[in-house]
């Protein structure tokens, strides 16, 4: 869709320049020859999956340099949303064999589509071998191994055993081997160091895994453990351009690409002693005018972040008054200008310094930039538009 089209409802712009700049900024960081496996799951952070994959394969088109050779998913369905753009996609959470008689369609879909399923225990790799012979088809998988996180992936004891399995197979293709890291968002983190030496020992112990594609860096790891890039790296939350370090650092060109908008749908001048929203949480103390924009919890936006958030008007920024109800927010315009009903609310600004950032929401809502992305809705439509401005200039490509 238009961008344009698009300026009288709520709507998160994706801008592809930033992503170009994110894009450029991993590269470089990798170099040439190591491969970019964009990790898309969850919709792609909230962004959208299918709309990010287009912007990716248009940036390809105009810089080949900023490549992505394959994307990450974390389920199935997240797979089949990705296949028409035609690159190699791995699911990166591990098949559990106890689910395997529930999913053979999944996984034979999987194995026909030639995506790449994560294992974790020789019982899996027998099952999904089973399936694949079936189809007499080879199946692409990889191995996680757990270095430390504890989540998922089989351990250094186990591992022989998995890949003893997988390499017994004809109908399997050991397509990959990989780990995840706990702390890599933390430069210098000797724990980071601690998994890529337990990893690299368990590759070390078997000679025919010298050609198998190696990967363990997310976005964290990419910055600060440049020996983890190996042969392959899994970047997220950089690509849609916030610091895995969770603020914004002027060490790394990062532009967040997503900047949530909303128009003004009801202006009200309020009086002293009058309040605003359910509960009466907030009440005027002097003359206010107050505007409505259609955004609430129900589009993901915190409802903690009642009174304490703020979203930029007219390069002001505006406090969240009252509670956030389900399909609205109260904002203070008293200092914002001439403001009327149709103006353009910034929920949530694409400028890394400004009070509306995902950074400073997150820090509001206690959580990650990453959790309040794949918290906002489906009512609030994508769209990629170029040059994206931000209502703050604090932090703009050149200062960067
Ligand atoms: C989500 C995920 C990533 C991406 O992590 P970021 O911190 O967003 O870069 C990489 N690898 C695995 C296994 C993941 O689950």
């Amino acid at each position: 869709m238009d961008a344009r089209l698009t300026q009288g409802e709520p709507r998160l712009l994706l801008d592809i320049d930033a992503l170009a700049t994110n894009l450029r900024t991993l590269r470089r960081t990798i170099g040439a020859t190591v491969r970019l496996c964009a990790v898309v799951k969850a919709d792609a952070y909230g962004h959208s999956a299918p709309l990010v994959a287009s912007m990716i394969d248009e940036i390809e088109q105009a810089e080949p340099f900023l490549r992505v050779d394959q994307y990450a998913v974390a389920t199935f369905d997240e797979a089949a949303a990705l296949h028409e753009f035609g690159k190699p996609l791995m699911l990166l959470r591990p098949l559990e064999n106890a689910f395997l008689g529930r999913q053979r369609e999944l996984i034979e879909h999987a194995v026909l589509s030639g995506w790449t399923l994560t294992l974790a225990s020789a019982a899996a790799a027998d099952d999904v071998a089973r399936i694949a012979m079936h189809l007499q088809k080879r199946a692409n998988v990889q191995i996680m191994l757990d270095t430390g996180m504890s989540r998922c992936g089989v351990s250094d004891a186990g591992f022989d055993a998995v890949l003893e399995r997988t390499l017994y197979h004809a109908s399997l293709k050991l397509a990959g081997v990989s780990t995840h890291f706990v702390n890599s968002e933390i430069s210098g983190d000797p724990l980071t160091t601690r998994q890529l030496r337990a990893f690299n020992a368990v590759i070390d112990r078997h000679p025919i895994l010298e050609n198998v594609p190696k990967h363990a860096a997310n976005s964290g790891g990419i910055f600060f453990c440049p020996r983890a890039h190996l042969d392959v790296v899994r970047p997220g939350i950089a690509l849609y351009g916030i610091d895995p370090v969770g603020r914004p650092s002027t060490d790394r060109p990062l532009r967040p690409i997503m900047k949530w908008t909303a128009p003004i749908i009801a202006l009200h001048d309020r009086a002293p002693g009058e309040s605003v929203g359910y509960g009466q949480t907030w009440t005027a103390i002097e003359p206010a005018r107050i505007a409505i924009v259609p955004v609430g919890y129900a589009d993901g936006y915190p409802r903690c972040a009642g009174n304490r958030a703020m979203m930029i008007v007219n390069g002001h920024p505006c406090g969240v008054v009252g509670r956030v109800s389900m399909d609205m927010t109260a904002i203070d315009v008293t200092r914002a200008g001439d403001v009327t009903i149709g103006d353009e609310v910034t929920v949530l600004d694409n400028d890394p310094l400004s009070p509306a950032s995902v950074y400073a929401l997150a820090n509001i809502a206690g959580t990650i930039p990453y959790e309040i992305f794949v918290r906002i809705g489906p009512r609030v439509r994508r769209v990629a538009a170029h040059h994206v401005g931000s209502e703050e200039t604090a932090l703009n490509d050149e200062s960067l």
